[in-house]
């Protein structure tokens, strides 16, 4: 079958189906007496499940007094008789069973919550919700991170969350096969992160397949066999062995300069998500971190994370990188990224809602919290800070004020920090991208966001794998803008970089080197194979290939023209 490859590789193992359990209205109806005293034990047993869990919570970390409020309320919440009463109501006078009853009685207080008058009631609304769902996680099972794979697993799954995909012990993970999901989509991402072959998008019933089936995966093509016979298997053995073979001879570039053969010096850099990825970064080359994603800090947790933990995360990335760039994003959730705890709106166009930026500058304490723990950590190395999804000049400078007045806190409490750390923007908003002109002079570097911005250029949903065939970088509109910036970044003496995937693509490469990028980030396992297009071109052909795709009116020519390039 045929999906999206997202991450290159091919391996040949055995299937383990994750089917996971949303809670959702089941429907089903207890039969008798006995089953709804099992009902009523399995909800007991959830709710003091949820209790342990959240005491933990407070007992391990260094928390606030006001986070340590908020937990306080929770456990007063799980234990409250009312809504103990109302589910245990629902399954022995309506028979229903425990999960649907627990979604009931939640949503009736959500409701009440919400209607109240007082402010702070209102707010609790939220801690409600946080706790219905703690309680419905424990009815239907633990999370994917408990999860032990046998040697060889390949995941097949209709999708995992970023906060799956981290909790979930991959080291006997070879492969992923997703149903849903795209080339951007941050399964894909992590996935790539990590170096495990990986195909999303898989347009037939994937998670129909069995435990143990026996799976090819080619990550490159976006193939996936199910149960393969001899001759399939031995063809893909050799495959697999070949491309080994050629990744353990670009690992030989590792330590080779990205210089051109005219002698331009390009730096590719790593798009990471903590520090323990400096590993690979280091293994394949990367010469600095150009995206630090800070989301999975705050993903896979039941409460924010204190500014304190923050500045540990962030300090010890900078000491990985001994010395090298590390450019620090402040947060970017929303869109696909969901924290449990935070319990942002359900949106129509989340994509196109209260997302990253727009949080950070709408939650000041929470921002101000992240950038004095960036702040305090920049001591230990050279990071840089960078505001996602920027779509006016106006958010620099109000992101710029908060920083200012982090830096002021700071120095108060004599606490020290980089006061010179520099600024700067992702470009992946449209209208970011036209007037980079304007907001080059508000900050220090740009770093182009081709994941976003190609979406929002073209207005296609990056996750929705029904329209993946219009979700086009090479599409001429995309090209002239990331064009402009890199332009505009030169004419105003700001350094300019791309960590969005397009940067990964060796059919970019190219073309992107003639408009005269000189800094490309991206999932380290991709770092040799750009490098090694790199070593064996020249700023001259870079700027033919250029001049000629821009005068090309449609991606598939340009795609044609490239592909002929990089083939010789
Ligand atoms: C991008 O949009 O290109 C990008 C790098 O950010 P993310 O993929 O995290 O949205
Ligand atoms: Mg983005």
């Amino acid at each position: 079958m045929k999906g999206i490859g997202v991450s290159p590789g091919i391996s040949i193992g055995k299937a383990f189906v994750i089917q996971k359990k949303e809670a959702a209205l089941t429907g089903i109806l207890l039969n008798d007496p006995a089953e709804i005293q099992a009902g009523i034990e399995r909800f007991d047993m959830a709710i003091s499940d949820a209790i342990n869990e959240v005491e933990a919570i407070k007992n391990n970390a260094s928390l606030s007094d006001d986070d340590i409020a908020i937990l306080e309320t929770q456990i007063e919440l799980l234990g409250d008789p009312e809504i103990r009463e109302g589910v245990v109501e629902k399954i022995e006078t309506e028979y229903k069973n425990p999960n649907d009853a627990v979604l009931e009685v939640i949503a009736v207080f959500v409701q009440l919550f919400e209607s109240m008058d007082d402010e702070y009631m209102r707010a609790r609304a939220a801690d409600v919700q946080d706790i219905g769902n703690r309680i419905l996680k424990n009815l239907n099972g633990q999370t994917l991170g408990n999860n032990k794979f046998e040697p060889d697993t390949i995941i097949i799954a209709e999708d995992l969350s970023p906060s799956d995909t981290i909790t979930m012990d991959v080291s006997r993970v070879i492969g992923f096969a997703m149903q849903m999901g795209s080339k951007t989509s941050h399964t894909a991402i992590i996935a790539k992160a990590k170096g495990i072959p990986a195909v999303v998008g898989c347009s037939v019933d994937l998670i129909s397949v069995k435990n143990n089936d026996v799976i090819i995966l080619d990550g490159l093509k976006g193939e996936v066999f199910i149960n393969p016979n001899q001759e399939q298997l031995k063809e893909y053995t050799i495959k697999r062995d070949a491309f080994k073979q050629r990744a353990n001879s670009l690992k030989a570039l590792r330590d080779v300069p990205a210089i051109t053969t005219d002698g331009v010096q390009v730096m590719l850099s790593a798009n990471i998500s903590g520090a323990e990825d400096f590993e690979g970064v280091f293994d394949n080359g990367g010469e600095g971190v150009g995206l630090l994603r800070t989301e999975l800090l705050f993903m896979n947790r039941d409460a924010f994370p204190t500014e304190d933990e923050q500045f540990e995360f962030y300090k010890k990335a900078a000491l990985r990188a001994k010395g090298k760039p590390v450019i620090v994003r402040t947060i970017d959730i929303g869109g696909d990224k969901y924290l449990p705890y935070f319990n942002l709106p359900t949106e129509l166009n989340p994509f196109l809602g209260y997302r990253a930026i727009r949080i950070c500058l709408d939650r000041k304490d929470l921002f101000i919290t992240q950038l004095k723990a960036i702040l305090r950590a920049s001591v230990f190395g050279d990071l840089k800070i960078m505001f996602p999804m920027i779509s006016n000049i106006q958010e620099i400078r109000s992101a710029k004020s908060i920083l200012a007045e982090a830096k002021a806190e700071l120095s108060q409490n004599n606490i020290s920090f980089n006061a010179a750390i520099k600024t700067g923007i992702m470009i992946e908003v449209p209208s970011a991208a036209i007037t980079a002109d304007l907001l080059a002079k508000e900050v220090d570097f740009f770093s182009i966001g081709t994941n976003d911005l190609c979406q929002y250029t073209l207005a296609v949903d990056r996750m929705n794998e029904k329209i993946s065939h219009l979700y086009d970088p090479f599409n001429p509109g995309v090209l002239r803008l990331i064009s402009f910036v890199i332009e505009q970044g030169q004419k105003h003496n700001i350094h300019v970089g791309m960590c969005g995937e397009m940067a990964s693509d060796p059919l970019a490469t190219l073309l992107l080197l003639g408009m005269g990028l000189r800094e490309f980030s991206m999932s380290a396992a991709a770092i040799p194979e750009i490098k090694s297009i790199i070593v064996n071109s020249s700023k001259l052909k870079a700027k033919q290939v250029y001049k000629n795709v821009i005068e090309m009116d449609s991606s598939e020519d340009i795609l044609e023209y490239l592909k002929g390039i990089i083939q010789g």
